[in-house]
């Protein structure tokens, strides 16, 4: 076998879900693209970092400092929806449901692969918080957290944290997504159907 080819085949092993055979299926793919294909896939590659950065406010991906969703003046500054990834705030957004705002945690909280409270953007949360609450107190609008974290181990540990730790705060209530989510699944992979019915029927 050819070292370049499983060298590239190793590389996308490394990427979520993607097994060995799958990862030579991608590299014989790309092999049959013609040679400016792989070109523009390598630049777009190498500067991948450089050209796309994540939003000051909610973490989402962004060109600017603060993205789309966050500079939208029409998205209700009353809601603030917690998700694990960036995937899942967009599954969320195509169902065109949701007109809050958004925090991507980057993760969950799971001992197994040594994520911890501290490994995930909570310390930006709670400032972020404290921010838009400071901002409100002379409205005495009520600010709804909805945890979207996902219905398995990880994201029902993350849920209980946040839960304890944003409890006290005053004028927050907060909300779990989650009915209609059968437990274990993943909210990236929920159908549109599943994610309306989870959010109007919020807990
Ligand atoms: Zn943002």
């Amino acid at each position: 076998m050819n070292t370049k080819f499983q060298q590239l085949v190793k590389l996308f092993q490394k990427l979520p879900g993607v097994g060995p055979r799958q990862a030579a299926r991608f590299v014989i793919a790309l092999l049959d693209q013609p040679e400016e294909n792989l070109k523009e896939l390598g630049e777009s590659i190498n500067h991948l970092k450089r050209d796309v950065r994540f939003c000051d406010e909610c973490f989402n991906v962004s060109s600017n400092h603060s993205c789309s969703i966050c500079h939208d003046t029409k998205r209700d500054r009353n809601k603030l929806m917690i998700v694990e990834k960036i995937t899942d705030l967009e599954s969320v957004e195509k169902t065109g449901l949701y007109k809050g705002l958004y925090h991507v945690l980057g993760g969950a909280i799971n001992p197994l692969d040594k994520i911890n409270p501290a490994s995930l953007r909570i310390k930006e949360l709670e400032k972020r918080l404290d921010t838009m609450l400071a901002l409100r107190q002379a409205q005495g609008d009520n600010l709804e957290l909805i945890v979207a974290t996902n219905p398995n181990t990880p994201g029902e540990t993350t849920a209980l944290y946040l839960r304890d730790i944003l409890a006290n705060k005053k004028g927050v209530s907060i909300t779990r997504l989650g009915r209609g989510l059968s437990s274990g699944s993943n909210l990236e992979y929920a159908d549109e159907t599943t994610l309306k019915h989870a959010l109007e029927y919020r807990k």
